[in-house]
């Protein structure tokens, strides 16, 4: 369960934070995968350690420390990712890559949901999965996933979905995550 967190300061929009992460946490034992669109970030990661996140993804575009961030999110024994939006390219993921267990790739300017789909990311997927060679790391998309896209970006490499609107304006959601599976 991918729980996209906007602070209306690294991102135009503001959804959540940990108490709502918290409260969601009393319902499911599935993994929550947390990716914080905020910046400053450090301060509020032991806030959503103790939220119930198993996976905090936090951007390299921030100003604060990222490699402080990812110390600090591994002392507490969380799985870490590192986030990238559209117009960073792939080779910055480099300095992270022995020390992430996932890259998110942005696929639309992160903000807001319901976006299409930016097919010039197509190519960074693939640089991104070059660049991890055989390290154990999950290649995570996000943004303006559908049925067409879902099988273009798992061609280039993904090997997991974030899918949002396509999902809730369904109305059988077991059947078009499904079909999203391929
Ligand atoms: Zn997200």
């Amino acid at each position: 369960i991918h729980i996209d967190v906007m602070d209306g300061h690294f991102v135009p929009n503001i959804t959540m934070g940990p108490d709502v992460v918290k409260s969601v946490r009393k319902f499911t034992k599935k993994i929550f995968d947390v990716h914080l669109m905020i910046d400053p970030v450090m301060k509020y990661i032991p806030e959503f350690v103790n939220s119930g996140s198993d996976i905090i993804t936090i951007h390299h575009e921030i100003d604060e420390c990222v490699t402080d961030a990812i110390k600090l999110i591994k002392k507490y024994d969380r799985k870490v990712g590192i986030s990238v939006k559209p117009s960073t390219p792939a080779k910055v993921i480099e300095k992270y890559i022995d020390d992430v267990d996932l890259i998110l790739i942005m696929t639309v300017e992160p903000g807001f949901g319901g976006q299409s789909f930016m097919y010039d990311q197509i190519e960074k997927i693939e640089k991104v999965k070059y660049l991890i060679g055989e390290r154990k790391i999950d290649i995570e998309v996000d943004g303006g996933i559908d049925i067409d896209t879902a099988k273009e970006v798992v061609k280039a490499g993904a090997d997991i979905l974030v899918s949002g609107s396509t999902i809730f304006k369904c109305n059988n959601y077991n059947q078009i995550i499904r079909d999203l599976r391929g």
